[in-house]
């Protein structure tokens, strides 16, 4: 099998502001019929640590214990107090459900490197996050077309710290990242209880849930801006993201009847910092939103397709499930 060539080159100084730093300020919604997308879907993601949480309602059972008998709570409320058949919580934090940045990072950097092709036999990214996936089942098949071809290595080789693109922006082993992602916040999203009968229980945010948290950048061009948008976030020019894949069971799909993990990404204004050059007709310092945020979006987008022209593909990756 032909190995491709990864382009790699010096990762850019970290400690210097050049092009564009700013903040992209970003909503993640659930799909949601009553929005007008073709589907309602739920999402759940974990915090990694399922097995530490504590029972949410551990404090109205302790008060129960002062008010009642004994006897009567063991009765009624053993499941509870014992945990048996626990819902499986998403992070909280703040009395708010949080999708992790971490989580929302590494699904952003995973399509941003499945996206990408090789030109006369070179490839951007050296699929260090987006390869760590198996090649079969609908992974495979949602990214086939960025898993057929073969790297030659991930960065950075031994020896040289030279670095694709992907692992230059979003960081690699001894490189800072030039994206950091916030938590993403449901500030007005109340998890509810889906179970598949069997024993899969979660606490899961129900379709049309609205979490909102922010993307800074620093250091990037026009065109790896616009990457960000319109492959990381599937974002398009009206700012408004195509149905993508986040979260638990996002390839199994459902859970009791319920469609699970497919969002879409919307952004609702993009601030230049200080720091940074202009942008289109917006200066530094200056934030763009409504029609504005449109002109600068389709300004980002359309370098980004001069820029990488031939080198990448769209996946679609809800149409494969046959769930749309
Ligand atoms: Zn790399």
């Amino acid at each position: 099998m032909q190995r491709y060539q990864v382009t790699r080159n010096n990762p850019r100084d970290r400690s210097e502001f050049r092009n564009l730093s700013g903040v992209l300020s970003i909503t993640l919604k659930t799909l949601s019929t009553k929005y007008g997308d073709k589907t309602d879907s739920y999402l759940h993601v974990g915090s990694g640590a399922e097995h530490l949480q504590i029972l949410p309602n551990l404090a109205v059972i302790a008060k129960e214990i002062n008010n009642l008998g004994l006897g009567r709570l063991a009765k009624t409320r053993w499941r509870e107090i014992v945990g048996a058949g626990e819902y499986m919580a998403m992070p909280v934090v703040g009395g708010k459900p949080v999708i992790p940045g971490s989580s929302v990072k590494g699904n952003v950097r995973a399509r941003m490197e499945l996206s990408f092709i090789p030109k006369e036999g070179r490839v951007r990214s050296c699929l260090s996050v987006g390869g760590g996936m198996p090649s079969f089942g609908r992974h495979g098949k949602i990214w086939s077309k960025g898993l057929e071809y073969d790297r030659d290595f991930k960065c950075p080789p031994r020896g040289r710290f030279m670095v694709c693109l992907m692992c230059d922006i979003f960081g690699t082993k001894g490189l800072a990242s030039l994206l950091e992602f916030s938590d993403f916040v449901g500030e007005r999203v109340s998890l509810q209880p889906v179970s598949d009968g069997y024993g899969m229980k979660l606490m899961a945010a129900p379709p049309g849930s609205a979490f909102t948290g922010e993307i800074s950048f620093r250091n990037l061009s026009e065109s790896e801006l616009g990457l960000v948008l319109f492959r990381g976030l599937a974002i398009g020019d009206d700012g408004v993201g195509k149905p993508v894949l986040l979260g638990r069971l996002k390839y199994r799909g459902k859970l009791g009847g319920k469609v699970f993990g497919r969002v879409k990404y919307q952004l609702n204004s993009l601030k230049l910092s200080t720091l940074s050059q202009p942008l289109s007709t917006l200066k530094p310092g200056e934030t763009a939103s409504g029609a504005m945020l449109q002109t600068v979006i389709k300004a980002l987008i359309d370098s980004a397709e001069k820029e990488f022209n031939g080198e990448y593909y769209v996946a679609d990756e809800v149409q494969p499930l046959g769930m749309a």
